[in-house]
């Protein structure tokens, strides 16, 4: 059994093969230096020197689970035919691969490499960036994403100047219809940060940031928030099939199109019958989830027990930002109602719900408000609809019509 990649979904399936009784060799191949440890702190914690053990730990002891680590490796491709992974310390023959390489940060053109400007994926990452905060020097984050919030959280939070340039009309475009990340705009301002919305940026270079209306903004370090992309690059022409997104196309079961592959976490897309599309989903509790359907599928395979069920979450992920606590599940599509749960100018937490076809609650977003988050999870899981006149009081639970 091979393993590439050496995150949380790469972890997990390690130990989610043992728990499901895989006696077989176990070889976890990571491109990174460090055991494999949690992504999340990194924008949170670690970047303000807070917190637990550094890297932040998972849960997961490899010794005891005897499973062979190979750190500072990566894989370089594939040989399907041969059922052989090609690494840069040599190959490893597999019955089983699982890939699990994750996302790597999109940057900007001509960006990689210049002194001052970061991006923020890895520990070591976060380890460049944290001596600017602690020096209190000034911080220019390019995208108001999940990042660029988070990371400009941690930079007030140290006392920073920060401004963040966003080419979007608002905060979190692209994730969240404009209406509902309209009242986020005023965290910024709250925490002292400058927020400036649609504004392109032209150009990154060393210690300035110029943008499409001729400013020219200076900073200490230059952040590049502008997402993520699968980390697949490796596998390209190596038969096993790539969506245009990058990730690996995988089916309901998560297996990639060559026999004996698998494929988990950020770096795989997967039918949802749930939603009727394919899903790519870069968050932390689908790399927690999804390793489960894999071992399922490869003990199952092994002792010829039935097939695992299909794996159709009902995706869910958490941001701290601002004094914040912002959670999402579900997804929502373009024509969804919604309706609100309390009023975000009133200054205590809010929720929004999606209701489709028959008020069906298909996502909820709460900002400090976890049971609505709890309760609404339990109700997008169960297809069920909202009496949308009694949901509108945030007095009442969250409750099946
Ligand atoms: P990764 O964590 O990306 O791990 C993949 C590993 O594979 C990496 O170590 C990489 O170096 C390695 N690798 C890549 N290519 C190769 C190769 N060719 N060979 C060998 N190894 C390779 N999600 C939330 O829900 N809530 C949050 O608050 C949150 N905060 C986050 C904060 C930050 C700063 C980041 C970066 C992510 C955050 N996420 C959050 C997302 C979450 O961490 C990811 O969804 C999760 O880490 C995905 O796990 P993964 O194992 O699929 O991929």
């Amino acid at each position: 059994m091979v393993i590439a990649g050496g995150g949380l979904a790469g972890a997990q399936t390690a130990a989610r093969l043992r728990e499901r009784g895989f006696a077989g060799r176990v070889t976890l191949v990571g491109a990174e230096p460090h055991p494999p440890y949690d992504r999340p702190p990194l924008s949170k914690d670690v970047l303000l020197g807070k917190g637990g053990p550094e890297p932040p730990a998972l849960d997961v002891d490899f010794a005891a689970l005897d499973v062979r680590l190979l750190l500072g490796t990566a894989a370089t491709g594939l040989r399907v035919a041969d059922r052989v992974l090609e690494t840069d310390a040599g190959p490893l023959p597999y019955d089983h691969l699982v890939l699990a390489t994750g996302a790597e940060a999109a940057t900007l053109p001509g960006t990689a490499g210049l002194p001052g400007v970061h991006v923020l994926r890895t520990l070591d990452d976060a380890r460049r960036l944290r001596p600017v905060l602690e020096a209190r020097g000034s911080l220019v984050a390019v995208g108001a994403g999940w990042i660029g919030a988070e990371a400009a959280t941690a930079a007030r939070a140290a006392g920073c100047e920060v401004t963040v340039v966003e080419a979007a009309g608002g905060p979190l475009a692209g994730v969240l219809p404009a209406e509902v990340a309209e009242p986020m705009r005023a965290w910024y301002a709250g925490a002292g940060a400058v927020l400036r919305t649609g504004e392109a940026v032209t150009a990154v270079r060393a210690g300035e940031v110029e943008l499409a209306g001729g400013a020219v903004l200076g900073a200490d370090a230059v952040l590049v928030g502008v997402g993520s992309r699968p980390a697949t690059g490796w596998l390209a022409g190596r038969g096993v099939e790539l969506a245009a997104d990058g990730s690996v196309r995988a089916d309901a079961r998560l297996r990639a199109s060559a026999p004996g592959v698998y494929a988990a976490g950020d770096c795989a897309s997967f039918p949802s019958a749930r939603y009727g599309r394919r899903l790519l989903v870069h968050h932390w509790d689908n790399a927690l989830s999804g390793p489960d359907t894999v071992a399922a599928g490869i003990t199952g395979g092994i002792t010829g027990a039935e097939d695992a069920p299909p794996y159709d979450p009902v995706p869910y992920f958490w941001s701290e930002q601002f004094g914040r606590y912002v959670q999402y599940a579900g997804y929502h599509a373009p024509g969804d109602a919604l309706l609100w749960r309390g009023d975000p100018a009133a200054g205590e937490g809010w929720s929004v719900c999606w209701l489709g076809a028959g008020g069906a609650l298909r996502a909820v977003l709460a900002v400090d408000r976890p049971r609505d988050l709890t309760q609404g999870r339990r109700l997008i899981k169960r297809g069920a609809a909202l009496d949308a006149g009694r949901a509108a009081d945030p007095a009442v639970p969250l409750k099946a019509a």
